[in-house]
């Protein structure tokens, strides 16, 4: 894999920051699951998904938004998927996927704040 890639790294860097603030984020305890073609799989947390860092930032792509009201024709809106690959723990292939999360989505998840009691103590 390609290394030279900086964009995505301070990108990941920046969820990785955004993680360590919010890692009592509920939206972060949403699980995703690992598919495997031999039958294995293997659900983990949002967090620990992102956290292991496993990913790689892909291609943003530009898409119509799914959310068309009638004033508006052909908003088109920025997606850009994360993609993950690791090897299964039982056959040793690669899993591969794409986060159920676009990159653009994430973020603004991230960046919402728990309820915080601790503040007003
Ligand atoms: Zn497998």
């Amino acid at each position: 894999m390609s290394k030279c890639m900086n964009g995505n790294e301070s990108m990941k860097e920046m969820i990785f920051s955004l993680l360590q603030k919010n890692r009592r984020n509920t939206f972060l305890k949403n699980m995703v699951e690992l598919k495997c073609k031999c039958g294995f799989s293997e659900k983990i947390t949002y967090y620990d998904f992102l956290s292991g860092g496993e990913f790689e930032i892909g291609q943003t792509i530009q898409t119509i938004s799914p959310f068309i009201s009638e004033s508006i024709y052909d908003e088109t809106i920025r997606v850009t998927p994360l993609n993950f690959s690791r090897n299964c723990p039982s056959c040793r292939e690669e899993i591969t996927g794409v986060f159920p999360i676009s990159l653009e989505n994430l973020i603004p998840m991230l960046q919402m704040q728990p309820p915080d009691p601790i503040m007003y103590g």
